[in-house]
């Protein structure tokens, strides 16, 4: 589950911080000779463009206990003047003091902001306190004070309210929570919605790893994650329990025709990994899609996931 930051930016040092290095994105070529070569590659695969975003915070006070429970999707919201303007989500964090000093240097009591955090989908908004407080429950004046972290409970509120949750950065669960999500029938619409989040997030992590752009099996075409969906080539509710933890089941087809059509049973894949056309349509503009699809290879085809084509094949035929 992900959680809200609070970050006021409302003193000297935090408005330059803003615009140096949020307004203003940070070339990883600038920094890579502060970072070691498993984090900078881990960067190059999240900021495929060599442009990041980044934050941090002083050791001060309870900082370092707050930044401990920051993770990967929790969105920031930066505040100053009565208002929150701006949000980004998490994508990586790390201790490090020799970058902080480097981009921020040190503030008045000679500290610097070495509990650092990457950003991304920086969105500008104009949330008045009062709309904040109401969503969370506090009192009317409430102002936010200092960086902070609310609890889960508090945060859903919040992502609710304002719909600020991330579909590329989500928070990684382990594997035996997956398995807990995989095997377990979700009773209500909600948590059928929150528990096919972590579900498409673990997944994610497992066939992307870090990477926020991917290829569609089916049209081979590159997209941000955020538009491939990890899809069962066997159907979840058909998969035994040994099948819904195979982690072959799934493969990744884009959110603009693929995984549509390989859900419905228009297209499917045969015993060499060939796109085959299986239910008939007479819809030219679904029939032009499928044409272009036919006789290309699935790229994703291998023999550990060949007996699910199978599968789906012979259930859709
Ligand atoms: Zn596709």
């Amino acid at each position: 589950m992900n959680k809200i930051i609070l970050q006021p930016s409302s003193n000297k040092d935090a408005r330059e911080h803003y615009v140096d290095t949020i307004e203003n994105p940070v070339s990883l070529d600038s920094i890579k000779s502060f970072l070691d070569s498993k984090t900078l590659s881990i960067l190059k695969d999240i900021y495929s463009d060599g442009n990041c975003y980044i934050w941090g915070v002083t050791p001060g006070g309870n900082n370092v206990t707050k930044w401990n429970r920051i993770q990967k999707g929790d969105v920031t919201l930066f505040s100053k003047s009565g208002k929150i303007y701006a949000s980004a989500v998490t994508t990586f964090k790390i201790h490090n003091k020799n970058l902080a000093s480097s981009l921020w240097d040190f503030n008045s009591k000679g500290q610097t902001w070495e509990y650092v955090y990457f950003l991304d989908e920086v969105r500008e908004h104009s949330i008045p306190y009062v709309q904040f407080n109401n969503a969370v429950g506090y009192k009317e004046n409430y102002i936010i004070q200092g960086f902070g972290v609310l609890s889960e409970e508090k945060s859903k509120l919040v992502f609710d309210e304002f719909g600020l949750e991330s579909s590329t950065y989500i928070t990684p669960i382990e594997d035996s929570e997956y398995l807990d999500i995989a095997l377990s029938i979700p009773e209500t619409e909600q948590e059928f919605t929150s528990k096919r989040r972590l579900e498409q997030g673990h997944l994610r992590k497992k066939l992307f790893g870090n990477k926020t752009n991917s290829i569609c099996s089916c049209c081979s075409k590159e997209y941000p994650i955020s538009m491939l969906w990890c899809s069962h080539i066997k159907k979840r509710s058909k998969c035994n329990d040994d099948e819904k933890r195979d982690y072959n089941v799934v493969l990744p087809m884009c959110r603009f025709g693929c995984d549509e059509l390989f859900e419905k049973g228009y297209i499917g894949v045969n015993d060499s990994g060939v796109i085959i056309k299986i239910k008939p349509t007479t819809n030219v503009n679904v029939n032009n899609y499928i044409s272009s699809l036919v006789g290309e290879n699935c790229k994703g085809f291998s023999a550990k996931n060949k007996k699910y084509f199978k599968w789906h094949r012979e259930f859709h035929a």
